[in-house]
């Protein structure tokens, strides 16, 4: 339906015997960053193969996983933990849940350097990313503003980035 990339880096348990994934782009992730936990920063990073490590602050890892554990979660928002699916042996186009709860996967494992940086937002847990790569630093901003009661981090963010001359700036 081309809601989502045609990426071939998604969860093999949720991919239905029916769907041809021959053409999907290979693509190689080392890790992805998570700014927030607003959903147009966290929507389907659920949906992305479980041995792909997912960065953030610990503040925002409870909100995920407090929504998980509360039960407002969605298969695209099991970021903190998955529940495993498996095709149907009575329709292999159907995935279904084997237990809620039985098992989970757990991300984890990073071999390059990053740093992280509190940021001010409307959604606790805000944080920045600079990621250390052959060519230089580069930095993500995620969602910040410079109007709310912690400004001195953002401010903090900003001169901190500058000090690493970045060669790419993700805003
Ligand atoms: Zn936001």
């Amino acid at each position: 339906m081309k809601m989502i990339p045609n990426i071939n880096c998604y969860r093999k348990d949720l991919i239905p015997r029916d769907l041809d994934m021959s053409c999907a782009q290979n693509v190689k992730v080392d890790a992805v960053f998570l700014s927030h936990a607003h959903m147009d920063h966290v929507g389907n990073v659920g949906l992305l193969d479980v041995n792909i490590p997912i960065v953030s602050s610990q503040m925002t890892a409870a909100i995920l996983k407090g929504m998980m554990d509360l039960g407002h979660s969605q298969m695209g928002l099991e970021v903190a933990y998955a529940v495993p699916r498996k095709a149907s042996e009575d329709d292999g186009r159907i995935i279904e849940t084997e237990h809620y709860k039985k098992a989970s996967f757990i991300r984890d494992k990073l071999d390059f350097e990053f740093k992280a940086f509190e940021g001010d937002h409307s959604m606790y847990g805000a944080t920045a990313y600079a990621i250390n790569t052959p060519d230089g630093w580069i930095v993500y901003t995620g969602d910040l503003r410079l109007h709310g009661r912690f400004k001195d981090k953002t401010e903090k963010f900003v001169r901190e980035a500058k000090s690493l001359d970045p060669k790419v700036l993700i805003i």
